[in-house]
């Protein structure tokens, strides 16, 4: 018997050409199948509001995915949880925005976290150390200058923060002053720490 991403091969020229042949997308749809099959559903059945009433803005970094749920003592089901590049809230009136008031309004989150980390990808990120990998991958120059034409500032939109801690304050800030968010409602800072999981306090949201 030979065992790879889900699956049970009989025999040893089955298993290889698995190995070999699948691409992510099928070994995604292949261990999915089983997952439902063998119903490992079954230990994260919940409901859709939050058991801890809270919802977190925080990064997509690959280092937190399992790491910041277990250093918050979090499981399935406690919390409405938002992901984007360095937990950036950047349009008042963008996407980021809109979940966390569909959260507040509507799914009975009453506290808003918003957790940067240390070492994060968009600290420090300029437009500048992006736009020649889109280039090397057949973005051209012609394209960016159609998009500065019409009011696009790329530079801008692309760029990253300096400091992890300011970041997060003005989010909680833009948020916390949010006109279409309730007066009372708490909005805490946070740093978490990507390889310890330990967080430091930026902002009390029931100090201010
Ligand atoms: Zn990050």
């Amino acid at each position: 018997m030979f065992y790879f991403a889900g699956i049970l091969y009989s025999n040893k020229e089955d298993y290889l050409k698995g190995v070999f042949m699948m691409r992510i997308l099928e070994e995604v749809l292949a261990y999915n199948e089983k997952f439902v099959a063998d119903k490992q559903y079954e230990e994260f059945a919940t409901s859709k509001l939050p058991d801890k009433k809270m919802v977190i803005l925080t990064c997509m970094d690959t280092r937190l995915l399992e790491l910041l749920p277990h250093a918050l003592n979090l499981k399935n089901g406690d919390v409405k949880m938002i992901k984007n590049a360095g937990a950036v809230l950047k349009h008042p009136f963008g996407s980021v925005m809109r979940s966390i008031l569909v959260a507040v309004y509507q799914l009975q989150a009453d506290e808003v976290l918003v957790i940067g980390h240390h070492d994060c990808g968009m600290g420090g990120l300029k437009a500048d150390d992006i736009i020649p990998n889109m280039k090397k991958r057949g973005v051209s120059q012609k394209t960016l200058d159609t998009l500065e034409y019409s009011g696009i500032d790329v530079q801008k939109w692309l760029r990253g923060f300096n400091k992890v801690e300011e970041s997060v304050a003005h989010s909680v800030d833009v948020i916390k002053n949010h006109p279409l968010l309730p007066g009372n409602t708490p909005v805490h800072g946070l740093v978490i720490d990507p390889a310890t999981g330990k967080l430091d306090l930026v902002v009390n949201g029931y100090e201010n």
